[in-house]
């Protein structure tokens, strides 16, 4: 890929409209230009509305997409899809497609790599490298689309890395997801998951976005996520707690707790005793994870699932235990990235 061209999913219509009046088209092009793009024409020879010499103008100073489908899994279990996806620079992400009643949702990268460093998942091993753009969130977006020819209605950001240490890229790019004149998705169908950055949390609830934020909290204490997410030495769960308050006053969204149980870790009944009171009187609802195994972390699932969930109901809070998809592709949480996915079965 010649690094001189642009991503044109990079660019705002605003932005588009410049660069086409800079090739000494109308302004109207870029309308047509636009709404092919996002109807997920991936080649300009294939703009038939647009006149042939323009459309090698393009070519010489555009590309689409820049996230070309490397590999893709399909889990035979539940049709769960994951796509590695490779960047303009050889780098590789990983993007996955869920089936659910409610609809088709997507799980997006935002970083190549992560560098918040949780010990139990698999994105961090590798350390970090780069921040994603916009147009490569986009473009995981419309690799999807374009290779299921299902309508997506749902967008979660828990795909590699973490999104508030990408803040701007990701606001963009769910703005951009929500223009009537792109995929026209509703903000209350995108979720923002964060390990607990404190300051991305109280930046984005200033946005005045009604998108549902979660929270990987994973511990009932500083003391245990200390030990398991490096993060919580910088932000304490109060400074947390504190934060996501002021999220759904704001924005009057709930917020979900992640809580990935870890055998002998955080899974004791006190601990899910001390979880309850710290968050009784929070809009909220946890989410229970059995953990995935990654290899090299040495933590196992915890067996006690049940009865840590039964008392959190005791609470009175709203408590889910979160369906575990594509287990056998190695595209559930924490596992993206895992290098052993290079022997599961390729399909296509
Ligand atoms: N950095 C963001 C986005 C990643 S989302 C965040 O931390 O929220 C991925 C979710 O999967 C997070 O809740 C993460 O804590 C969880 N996760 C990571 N590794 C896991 C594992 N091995 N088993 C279960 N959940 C895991």
């Amino acid at each position: 890929m010649d690094s001189a061209l642009i991503n044109i999913y990079d660019l705002e219509f605003e932005e588009l409209k410049n660069e086409i009046l800079k090739l000494g088209e109308p302004a109207f092009r870029a309308k047509q230009v636009w709404k092919w793009i996002y109807q997920g024409t991936t080649r300009f020879d294939d703009m038939t509305d647009l006149p042939k010499a323009f459309r090698e103008r393009l070519k010489g100073v555009f590309y689409i997409g820049g996230a070309g489908i490397v590999n893709k899994f399909v889990s035979q279990k539940d049709g769960t899809r994951k796509y590695l996806l490779a960047l303009y620079d050889g780098k590789v992400v990983e993007c996955v497609l869920m089936k659910y009643h409610y609809g088709n949702s997507v799980c997006i990268s935002t970083q190549v790599g992560c560098r918040m460093g949780c010990r139990f998942c698999a994105s961090s091993q590798p350390g970090f490298d780069r921040n994603l753009s916009t147009g490569e969130m986009i473009a995981q977006v419309m690799a999807i689309r374009n290779d299921t020819e299902e309508k997506i209605s749902h967008i979660v950001l828990m795909g590699i890395g973490e999104p508030f240490d990408n803040y701007d890229n990701v606001v963009r790019f769910l703005r951009r997801m929500n223009s009537q004149n792109t995929l026209n998705i509703s903000y209350r169908k995108m979720t923002v998951s964060t390990c607990g950055l404190v300051p991305g949390i109280i930046k984005f609830s200033e946005e005045g976005f009604p998108v549902n934020l979660s929270v990987s909290l994973h511990a009932p204490n500083d003391e245990i996520r200390m030990k398991i997410m490096p993060i919580a030495k910088r932000y304490s769960i109060d400074n947390i707690l504190s934060a996501c308050n002021i999220y759904t006053q704001k924005t009057g969204r709930r917020v979900t707790f992640e809580y990935t149980l870890i055998k002998d870790v955080n899974d004791r009944n006190e601990h899910a005793e001390e979880l309850a009171r710290k968050l009784s009187g929070l809009l909220c609802h946890i989410n229970l994870i059995p953990v995935n195994s990654v290899e090299g972390t040495g933590y196992t699932k915890s067996e006690r699932v049940e009865s840590f969930r039964r008392i959190i109901e005791k609470y009175g809070i709203p408590v889910t235990v979160r369906r575990e998809l594509g287990s056998d592709i190695a595209a559930s949480c924490g596992q993206l990235r895992k290098r052993s996915v290079e022997r599961d079965r390729m399909v296509d």
